[in-house]
């Protein structure tokens, strides 16, 4: 067996421990607090300076290893999900409405891990590695916010992942160029003239103009986008309305958009205040907007991709990794690629033993496959053990 992933083994059950642990006690984005403290206290025994409160509840580690090189960064996300848990397991969450049900804790522990495996080997890593968990992943915040505080700076390369629940645990699914899309937020009030149900024509109703909207902005993807170039329009919000026989005063959209692109994700502000302005104003209502670019495409560098690809080979056996599958799905990853090259990848976490428990992330019956720990750390240890 590689050595790195028999040191894994050897911290399994602290793996299992730390995760579960967390699992039992998660906190929401720019909330983990405690899941921050449990990190700092582990880095420090390990003997690492720590950094804390970096962008929010984030951490921040630096490893000196024993010979010049390079400064690599590895990332791991901290927050939990507003999701009741359903999985009845021994070690489901304590925290009403609260739940990892996007396996962020299994990311925060395998970093743990590849920091101890790591710390045990820093005679023979050439450069700093630099350890970084990071807060409100899943509001789209925490990488902004730790760049923000500078700890991109000095960085020649970054690493991250995500488990993947439907991949068989063992498995590792890597992809050249855009791996997940872009995310941005829009937010559309319309005040129209509150009044009697009864009587249309002496109110400006906005639930109308709204529907209208809704269904307009369909068109920007199916009519103005070369259907060659994927885009995701998604209002998730509609709150207008109280009674059966009341034309409200306001309606209130939110919406997601998703692209695949940098230039079409670029044309998109424009194209959707261009339609939405237009409709509220054939249906007399006054429109306030707000669009927010939150997130750009994650693209990894190739060399990078290559990178990790021959060390999933190296470590695991070619059989071992998967082509990834492109997902509209967002990852604030992405900032960090902004700044500097690097490769974000998925690890297999599935199946769980109990079938019936294999549901996809976000899912309040969401698991993963704890053979993934060990996976995980010795695969991010070996992204930064390389051969020079
Ligand atoms: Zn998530
Ligand atoms: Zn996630």
């Amino acid at each position: 067996m590689n050595e790195l992933i028999a040191a894994a083994v050897q911290i399994e059950p602290f793996l299992i421990e730390f995760r579960r642990d967390l699992h039992m006690n998660p906190e929401l984005s720019l909330q983990e607090s405690e899941t921050a403290r449990k990190v700092a206290e582990q880095l420090a025994t390990l003997g690492l300076q720590v950094r804390t409160q970096v962008g929010g509840h984030g951490v921040v580690a630096d490893l000196q290893g024993g010979q010049p090189g390079p400064t690599i960064a590895l990332r791991a996300d901290m927050d939990a999900l507003p999701i009741q848990e359903e999985t009845g397991l021994p070690y489901a969450s304590k925290r009403a409405g609260v739940m990892h049900a996007c396996g962020h804790d299994a990311h925060t522990t395998i970093l743990l891990g590849a920091a101890q495996i790591l710390v045990d080997r820093k005679e023979h890593i050439h450069g700093t590695i630099r350890f970084i968990f990071q807060s409100a992943e899943e509001i789209n915040q925490g990488a902004k916010s730790m760049i923000s505080e500078g700890v991109m700076e000095g960085i020649d390369e970054i690493y991250g992942l995500h488990n993947l629940p439907t991949a068989p645990a063992g498995s590792i699914a890597t992809r050249h160029g855009a791996l997940m899309g872009s995310v941005d937020r829009i937010e559309i009030k319309l005040e129209g003239k509150g009044g009697h149900g009864a009587m249309p024509d002496q109110s400006i109703d906005p639930i109308v103009a709204a529907s209208a909207i809704i269904m307009g902005l369909q068109t920007a993807v199916s009519r103005e986008i070369s259907p060659f170039e994927p885009v995701v329009v998604t209002i998730g919000s509609i709150q207008s309305g109280e009674a059966n026989n009341v034309i409200p005063q306001y309606a209130e959209l939110t919406g997601t958009i998703r692209t695949f692109s940098p230039e079409v994700q670029g044309r998109m502000e424009q194209r959707l205040r261009r339609i939405v302005g237009n409709i509220a104003e054939a249906y007399r209502c006054e429109l306030k907007m707000n669009y927010i670019e939150q997130v750009p495409v994650l693209c990894g560098t190739d060399e990078c991709v290559d990178h990790v690809e021959r060390t999933v080979d190296e470590l695991l056996g070619r059989s071992h990794r998967i082509e990834a599958a492109p997902t509209m799905a967002g990852e604030d990853f992405s900032m960090y690629l902004n700044h500097v090259p690097g490769s974000f990848f998925w690890l297999g976490s599935g199946p769980t033993i109990d079938a019936d428990l294999a549901m996809g992330l976000h899912h309040p019956r969401f698991s993963i496959n704890e053979a993934c720990l060990t996976i995980g750390a010795a695969l991010m240890a070996a992204i930064c053990i390389r051969k020079r």
